[in-house]
Formats: structure tokens, sequence, C-alpha cells
């Protein structure tokens, strides 16, 4: 059986008086003891709550950097995590990506760079096809040159150029980006919840299964074999701090036909668009993430791996979340700052 594993991410909020009261609630609870709970809090903090949380909350840093020390302005690495008595890390939160770009990462701009040059050798080939002279020819074969160095120096492989370049390019940038940072914190002996979730835009295209599915394709090869030290965390970003939830349960699926209206009112194209739009419930790509996990992991971990739902969770929603199959905990933004975290923490109870 599977641990249940609540998550507060406090994200930016918070100040020493405000941190003290919500230690002190959380320490009043009671808290369901057969629950694991961390909490997510801002870096500049996470001595002071170590230093006054109870033994049985662990505290996550929010993100962190890919190596352990060195000229990287603003960051922290997971060694210092680790060395202020911290044990765990969320990385690739949404809002690292939506809203940071992750662009300060090291590989990202690399490739970004391997991008521009790539761009060029297309137009050159482009060229080539029609004046078909040696001049051409032989810039191409320097600017593979230069990919195949750039590519070497991170151990990359022809064919992940190939699927970085059949993917959209800001995806598969972070998506590398944050699988270093896993892999890293993981190696640095912290464990890690790690985040994913699609989009509004993509959840509406019917393409939530693909993205997610993308998305733990690409944290497999940094979790290696340390899956018991990786919790999931499915938080499609359209539910965070929106107040809407995935459906909890199974069988509430939300079918839309062409031209029929949606929730909010608009009509769904039925231009060249035969196939009705699924809406997966929660409990459904918790589920479908684990068969993924099943049959491109192995059936051991998929059965022991937690996924935490995140999005919206609140103290009235929780429990019914919390009794769907594959839903093994929650990450919890705004209500983690409130009293009401404590019910959330009990609601398998
Ligand atoms: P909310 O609970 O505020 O929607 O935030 C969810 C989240 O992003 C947790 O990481």
């Amino acid at each position: 059986t599977r641990k249940f594993v609540v998550g507060g991410n406090w994200k930016m909020n918070g100040d020493k008086n405000q941190i003290t009261e919500i230690i002190n609630n959380l320490k009043t609870g009671p808290l369901d003891t057969n629950v694991e709970i961390v909490i997510g809090v801002p870096a500049i903090y996470l001595a002071y709550v170590k230093s006054i949380a109870p033994s049985n909350i662990a505290i996550a840093a929010q993100n962190c950097w890919k190596a352990p020390k060195g000229a990287f302005t603003g960051e922290i690495s997971p060694a210092m995590i680790i060395d202020v008595g911290c044990n765990w890390v969320i990385l690739g939160h949404s809002e690292r990506r939506t809203i940071f770009g992750e662009k300060d990462d090291l590989i990202a701009e690399k490739l970004k760079h391997i991008e521009f040059l790539l761009r060029l050798m297309v137009t050159m080939l482009c060229r080539i096809r029609h004046a078909q002279t040696g001049f051409y020819a032989s810039k191409i074969i320097i600017l593979n040159l230069r990919i195949k160095n750039i590519l070497a120096c991170e151990k990359f492989e022809d064919e992940k150029l190939e699927e970085l370049l059949n993917q959209d390019r800001c995806q598969a940038l972070t998506e590398l980006g944050k699988t270093l940072q896993v892999k890293h914190a993981l190696e640095s002996g912290l464990k890690v919840i790690a985040c994913i979730g699609e989009t509004l835009e993509e959840r509406e295209s019917g393409k939530t299964e693909e993205v997610v599915f993308r998305q733990i394709q690409a944290l497999v090869p940094a979790i290696g074999d340390k899956w018991n030290d990786v919790v999931l965390a499915y938080e499609p970003v359209w539910a965070i701090g929106t107040g809407k939830t995935a459906t909890p349960q199974q069988g509430r699926k939300q079918t839309l036909h062409p031209g029929v209206s949606r929730d909010n009112g608009t009509s769904f194209p039925d231009i060249g668009d035969e196939k009705p739009i699924v809406h997966q419930s929660a409990q459904d790509v918790h589920a479908a993430l684990r068969n993924w996990i099943s049959t491109n992991v192995s059936s051991d971990v998929a059965a022991q791996i937690r996924v935490q739902y995140g999005g919206s969770v609140t103290a009235a929603n929780a429990r019914e979340l919390a009794a769907c199959p594959d839903i093994d905990g929650f990450l919890v933004g705004g209500a983690s700052l409130k009293p009401e975290f404590v019910d959330i923490v009990n609601a398998t109870k």
C-alpha cells in the first residue's frame, strides 16, 4: 500500500510571523499519523522552518539548480538544501516553466544556440537543393560538426536532437532542463516531488495524456533506479489557483461533442473535428499515468509510485479526491497557508 503524501507549496508567501503561525497550527493538528507531510518553503526560510517544525513534517525547497556549487548567482543547490536539514525539493512546477521559463538553465541556452545553427542548416539545405553548389555543402559539414560538438559536451544523442526538432521548442527545452535538475537532486540525496500537467489549451484539444506521458518519459532516465525517492505531482495547469479542479471520479467524464456548448458557454468547433473530446477526470489521468509507468518502467514501480493531485485542492474537495484509488496525496498551494491544510492532510481519515 502507498502511504498518502500531502505536500504544501507555500510559493512566494509568508513572513516569519505568518510562518510561525502556520507551523503552530500544524503542531496543534491533530494530523493523521499515517500521512506523510512535506511543506514547500521559500528558500530564505528553509532553515528557520526547519528549526521550528516538528519532526513529523518534512521540508522541501521549491526549486534548485542542477550543480552542487559555482557561479550561479541567485540559485541554491541540493547540497545546500540538505546542509540546512531539509531533504525534499519540488521540481518542474508549472510556474517555474510558464513564468520563469527556467531560462537561466544552461542546457536550455545551449539548445537555443543549437536551434539557431539548425535553422541555418535547414535554410542552407533548401538552398543546396536549388543551387547544387559545393560552397553550401562545405558550410553544412562545418555546421554539422559544431552541432555534434555542442551535443557531445552534454552527451546528447542524435535521436534526442531528432526528437527535439519534432517537438515544440519551449516544451523540449524545459523538459530537458527539468530532467537535469531532477537527476542532480536525486544524485545529491534529495527526495523529489516532480510536477507534470497539461495546459488548458492542451486539455481542450484532447492532448492531456499525450502531454503527461511525454513529460514523464523525459523524467525516466533522470530518475534511473531512484523511484523510491520520487513523488509525482499531477497538476493540470488550468486548475492551479483557479478554483477549478479536475473532477475526481471516473464515470464523470465530460464528453464534448462537436457543436455542443461547454460549461463556459463557448461552443466547441465543429469544422473538421469529428471526434468527441473526452475530458479526463483526475482519477482517469492518475490511472493512465500508472498504466504508462507499468508498461514503460515496471509493474513494481507502478504499484509503489505515489501520484499526488494538485490544483485548487481545498478542505471542501479533498475527501472526494482522496477516495479515488489512484490519487495518493495532494500538492496544495493556496490552502496550505490556511488552517484548513490540517483537514486536507486528514482527508483519508
Ligand atoms: P493551488 O492549490 O493554489 O491551486 O496551487 C496548486 C499548486 O500549484 C501546488 O503546487
